[in-house]
């Protein structure tokens, strides 16, 4: 595939990935977020500052040092950027990148407190793992960039990161995989908030992730 069929067909997932984000009904009332996915090792596609009717053409193409290549980025989607290098950067095989303010996550990013994971789909959809939580920095600022990228090295195998007082950031291989994923960390936190109703929420038995592991290999051959 040429470079532009590959841009085009990362383009085609990220605007699905955008739909399914608000078919599944995970987005905040301001339907806030931004998507990008990886082109090659320095440049990756972005929304433009909206994700709501988007259309393929309306990706920008950006270096991971801010540069816009093609395509136009609201403003305020100029800050975002160094958000999405940052996580390409430091995990090399992430293919997309998810920023959401999912109101459930976005409740235990505002208590500072990590979601723990005790639903089977957070565990089959890559997060068998408490989502940490990134202290706060001005979106974008250089406090919040080097934030998410300490948490990611101390936290080698998260899929997902709460940014305090902010939201959600989710990472796949490809788009479609990283809105799956969003969309189970936000049932999750739902599930957490609701089970503290009725007693507390209760951690799955030992063994429980090499039993999925078991069952989808079993599934996959
Ligand atoms: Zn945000």
């Amino acid at each position: 595939m040429s470079d532009r069929d590959v841009a085009r067909e990362r383009a085609d997932q990220l605007v699905a990935a955008a739909e399914q984000l608000f078919t599944a009904g995970v987005m905040s009332h301001s339907g806030h977020a931004n998507l990008s996915a990886r082109l090659d090792g320095q440049r990756l596609l972005l929304t433009p500052g909206f994700v709501r009717g988007l259309r393929p053409e309306q990706l920008a193409t950006v270096g991971f040092d801010g540069q816009v290549l093609a395509g136009e980025l609201q403003s305020v989607s100029a800050e975002i950027i160094a958000m999405h290098s940052a996580v390409y950067e430091a995990r090399p095989h992430v293919g997309a990148v998810i920023h959401t303010h999912s109101p459930s996550a976005t409740a235990f990013a505002v208590a500072h407190r990590p979601l723990p994971c005790r639903t089977e789909p957070m565990l089959r959809f890559g997060q068998a793992e408490d989502v940490p939580v990134v202290p706060w920095g001005p979106r974008g600022s250089d406090v919040s960039v080097r934030g998410i990228a300490d948490v990611l090295r101390r936290r080698p195998t998260t899929a997902a990161v709460l940014l305090a007082n902010h939201g959600l950031l989710v990472f796949g291989p490809d788009a479609a995989a990283t809105a799956h994923l969003v969309v189970a960390i936000e049932e999750s936190a739902e599930a957490e908030i609701a089970a503290a109703a009725i007693g507390g929420a209760v951690d799955f038995p030992p063994g429980a992730q090499e039993a999925v592991r078991a069952a989808i290999s079993r599934v996959a051959s």
